[in-house]
């Protein structure tokens, strides 16, 4: 047929509201979408410090691909994607191949671990449902094996890599946790280290300085040990060399200090830096005209050239105009530039804590706490209407 071929990879942020849009806005018959995606749910990234640290179930950071989109316009595939040809305008799937006439690559990131030797084979990363069941189990583990070999304190100190969104929600989230775990296990509090490190000489490097100290305040009074502008050296089975040379031993390190792009996208022969492409003004891969990249595998300049952090409100965004441009292609209408709108930006530090810049202002304690909770049940909204708000946003 002559129906044009769109095919979305990834049903994160970005892959997730590309497919809605087009459901929307596309008339009947007038394009063929396919959605592909490793699992059969969308998960929410900016959940997972919580199922990570374990103060909330991973199935409270997911919801059905198939509670989302209509099947009738939208085909689902459940599959991993292993390869992308441009060249034939092909996608190998684990089991099988697709062909699109447009393209719209919203994989997610990877972590970076800037070749420090060791911390790909021996960290963890908070980067999805199965990595934050893994790192919530790991955690408990370590308490219970604490019981049998009292001598292991390493088994009690917990090294995060990073201080930038994620490490520093994450750490609050984990001193929450602490306490608990201490009294289901019979461990002494004061036993319990958790290391938050980090190169750079502040936490949330960029972020406004007076909310940073804010959190800084908050998270040490929580018990959370930071080691600023320390650069993790090593990191091995035992803990982590940082700095001149000093070990801390740990069974526990999770690196949340860097993000890349998708490694298919470079294997495709894209050019792009950190793994990211630098898209046009219309979102798309330079020097085509039919493959988009959204998300953390896009790179997007603001006004003074410096590259926007990848965040889940971009990418929502990005999957918003990218639709409408895929629309507008199909019709053969002038394509809109892409422009970011910076909405405003909450870190959690556990319950009931956060810092934001919003609205022009800044917020801290429970008043941004319940900003944190308004954005994400906005996002259920968008992406799920009332139902899902009142099926998953109770546990916000
Ligand atoms: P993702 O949402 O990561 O989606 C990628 C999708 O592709 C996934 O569904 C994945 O399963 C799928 N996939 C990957 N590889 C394959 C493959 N080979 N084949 C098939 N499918 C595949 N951002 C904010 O704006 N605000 C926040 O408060 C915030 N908090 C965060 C907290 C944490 C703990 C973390 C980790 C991130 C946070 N972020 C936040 C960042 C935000 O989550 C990301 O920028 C966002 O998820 C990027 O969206 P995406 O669509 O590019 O990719």
């Amino acid at each position: 047929s002559n129906i044009p071929k769109i095919v979305i990879l990834g049903a994160g942020y970005g892959g997730i509201l590309t497919a809605l849009r087009l459901q929307k806005e596309l008339n009947y018959n007038e394009a063929d979408v396919t959605l592909v995606n490793k699992h059969d749910y969308h998960y929410f990234t900016t959940h997972l410090h919580m199922p990570a640290a374990g103060t909330d179930k991973p199935e409270n950071a997911r919801v059905n691909i198939s509670k989302l989109i209509d099947e009738f316009k939208i085909d689902f595939v459940k599959s991993t994607v292993v390869q992308i040809r441009p060249q034939d305008k092909k996608i190998i799937l684990e089991d099988g191949t697709l062909s699109y006439d447009y393209l719209v690559i919203s994989l997610g990131g990877e972590p970076e671990t800037f070749g420090i030797p060791g911390l790909a084979e021996n960290s963890m990363n908070i980067r999805s449902i199965n990595s934050v069941r893994l790192i919530r189990e790991h955690i408990e583990y370590q308490f219970a094996r604490y019981k049998r070999e009292p001598h292991r304190l390493d088994y009690l100190t917990f090294i995060v890599g990073g201080a930038g969104f994620t490490g520093i929600e994450f750490v609050g989230e984990l001193s929450d946790r602490i306490p608990e775990l201490c009294k289901f296990y019979d461990v002494d509090p004061a036993l319990v280290k958790i290391y938050n490190i980090e190169a750079a000489p502040t936490a949330l490097p960029g972020f406004d300085p007076e909310l940073v100290e804010y959190a800084m305040d908050v998270l040490t009074k929580k018990g959370v040990t930071f080691r600023l502008g320390t650069a993790i050296k090593e990191c091995t089975s035992e803990g982590v060399v940082i700095g001149e040379g000093e070990e801390i031993k740990s069974a526990t390190v999770i690196w949340t200090g860097g993000i890349r792009g998708n490694r298919l996208i470079e294997e495709a022969g894209f050019e792009t830096m950190r793994g990211r492409v630098k898209v046009d003004e219309y979102l798309r891969c330079p020097g085509t005209e039919h493959i988009y990249v959204l998300g953390d595998n896009s790179l997007v300049f603001n006004e003074e050239g410096r590259p926007y952090p990848p965040t889940a409100q971009m990418a929502m965004q990005q999957g918003v105009a990218c639709a409408h441009n895929l629309v507008a292609s199909i019709r053969n209408q002038s394509l809109t530039k892409f422009e970011f709108s910076n909405k405003g930006t909450v870190a959690s530090l556990g319950k009931g804590e956060a810092i934001g810049l919003a609205f022009g202002k800044k917020y801290t304690g429970r008043k941004a706490a319940w900003l944190k909770k308004l954005i994400d049940i906005r996002y259920l909204f968008i992406i799920g209407g009332i139902p899902l708000v009142l099926k998953k946003g109770k546990f916000l």
